[in-house]
């Protein structure tokens, strides 16, 4: 069996361990595989084990994957996630090549995103990226913005929105790491007594997705710990 092949279980048994001890249902939570400067042999390796949901950091580096991917194996059904910084000169081909937006971190992003999807596609599924560990310097909405954009982009026709995602800053003392994913998941809830019908929190990556679930995690996205490290030149 091939190293990704077996790194997948892993992670999946970590997931599983991981809902077992959080008292959640095996299967409530979605595996999300981050192939960012990987290549197209890494995604289809993935996907041979039945893996379907790639997310992807850079725009340019996800389309020649995807072509390839799709030339190589058409018969893969693959989900495109697009979990990277948004430039809003990028948005049409975001609009038309990806199943998901994590990374909507501005009302504007989100109104082009609706209005580029295409009209033949179901809506385009969103998630609002929380700054939640408060520093200037990161990406996401601030959390008491959050509210407002949500209510707004929520009523945007092509999209639908699903939830929040996070990227706390590294830590890594567990008990640390649960804080900013409690804070993302008490806004996820203020946002589900509003009465919008939100089902998704995008948060954990390799280091922390033992924490995130415990906090309510619904889509954990692995990069390293599936593919290896990444070449730093390349991220
Ligand atoms: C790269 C990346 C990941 C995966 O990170 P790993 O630590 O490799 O698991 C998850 N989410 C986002 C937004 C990323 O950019």
């Amino acid at each position: 069996m091939s190293v990704i092949r077996q790194n997948l279980q892993a992670v999946q048994r970590r997931i599983d361990e991981a809902a077992d001890n959080a008292q959640r249902p095996a299967g409530s939570i979605a595996l999300l595989a981050v192939s960012k400067t990987f290549g197209a042999d890494a995604v289809i390796d993935a996907a041979s084990t039945g893996q379907r949901a790639f997310g992807e950091n850079y725009l340019q580096e996800a389309l020649d994957k995807m072509a390839s991917v799709q030339a190589e194996r058409p018969d893969l059904m693959l989900e495109w996630h697009f979990i990277g910084p948004i430039q809003s000169n990028k948005t049409r081909p975001i609009a038309t090549h990806f199943d998901w937006v994590h990374s909507v971190d501005r009302e504007k992003i989100a109104q082009r995103l609706s209005d580029q999807r295409p009209a033949d596609l179901p809506p385009l599924n969103i998630c609002l990226q929380v700054n939640i560990s408060g520093e200037a310097s990161k990406s996401g909405m601030m959390p008491e913005e959050v509210i407002a954009a949500a209510h707004n982009i929520a009523a945007m026709p092509h999209l639908r929105l699903r939830g929040l995602m996070a990227i706390p800053e590294a830590e890594s003392d567990p008990q640390q790491q649960r804080v900013p994913f409690r804070q993302v998941h008490a806004l996820f809830e203020r946002l589900r007594a509003d009465g919008l019908p939100i089902d998704t929190l995008s948060m954990g990556m390799s280091g922390d997705l033992d924490a995130a679930i415990a906090e309510g995690a619904t889509i954990v996205r692995i990069g390293s710990a599936i593919f290896g490290t990444r070449d730093y030149a390349k991220q």
